[in-house]
């Protein structure tokens, strides 16, 4: 499998699995621009990927904010020529309760983060992908994007949103060069897990068929295959990496 070389932008990238993803791609030759608004946690993940002989740089940015959005794309283009490759995965939890406890201000910030923040990215990559003529996209959905789940309401409705929009956009760009997938992680042990379990993550092992929650890699080697050319005739796709929950 070789990215050696592309140009990759990544939302949520300095943490959990955007974390390990962008640790990936930079070993594998690919030249990173990290984006999220937390500029240390950013600044120490360009730094581990440097240290390993990659390239990478931060641009502190707000998914939710479509101006900060595309000045990360144009950064891509500035700093390195294109881009080919994106991984948008900065998504947040929201509150775990019942549908009418909810409040509004977390349910519209699930919203505004995991389904506005995914379209503004693919917007602007995709404007830039059709001048080049060729580009992969992986969205960062769940499993519970393809399965209700109680007390989860707004987080569930927003991962649904972004098989959606993952869906459409790649029947938009099929004939165009460009190849947009999604990927459905289960439990998977990162700082998200352990805020919604009150610290003890693995608690959610016994929920997963294989009785076990996920690790960051084992996401980030479904997302490194969807980007690459090794998955040259997918698109539209939604795969699952969740030790057997979607199969319940
Ligand atoms: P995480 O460690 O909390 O990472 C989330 C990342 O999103 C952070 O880097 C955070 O950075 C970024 N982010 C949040 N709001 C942002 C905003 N407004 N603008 C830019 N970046 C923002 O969680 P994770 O578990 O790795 O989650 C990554 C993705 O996987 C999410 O989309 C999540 O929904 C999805 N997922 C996780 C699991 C799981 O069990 N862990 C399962 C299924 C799906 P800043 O705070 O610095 O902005």
């Amino acid at each position: 499998m070789s990215l050696t070389g592309s140009v990759a932008v990544v939302t949520g990238g300095a943490s959990g699995i955007g974390r390990e993803t962008s640790l990936a791609l930079g070993k594998a030759g690919v030249k990173l621009v990290i984006g999220n608004r937390n500029a240390q946690q950013g600044e120490d993940v360009v730094a581990a990927i440097k240290d390993a002989g990659g390239v990478a740089v931060f641009q502190q940015t707000d998914v939710t904010d479509a101006p900060q959005v595309r000045a990360l794309v144009e950064r891509a283009v500035q700093e390195f020529g294109s881009l080919d490759l994106a991984f948008n995965n900065a998504g947040v939890d929201g509150e775990l309760k019942p549908l009418h406890e909810q409040s509004l201000e977390s349910a519209i910030k699930v919203m505004d983060v995991n389904v506005n923040g995914v379209f503004y990215a693919m917007k602007y990559e995709i404007e830039q992908m059709l001048k080049q003529g060729h580009g992969a996209i992986v969205n960062t959905s769940s499993i519970l994007g393809l399965k209700g789940t109680a007390k989860f309401g707004p987080y569930v409705a927003s991962k649904h949103a972004v098989i959606g929009l993952t869906r459409s956009a790649a029947l938009d760009y099929a004939q165009r060069g460009i190849r947009i997938n999604a990927v459905a992680p289960g439990p998977i042990e990162t700082p998200m897990l352990s805020s919604i379990t009150g610290g003890d993550p693995q608690s959610f092992g016994q929920a997963v068929p294989m009785g076990r929650i996920g690790q960051p890699r084992e996401i980030t080697n479904a997302v490194l295959w969807l980007l690459s050319d090794e998955a040259s005739f997918v698109t539209g796709h939604v795969l699952t990496a969740d030790g057997g929950w979607g199969a319940q």
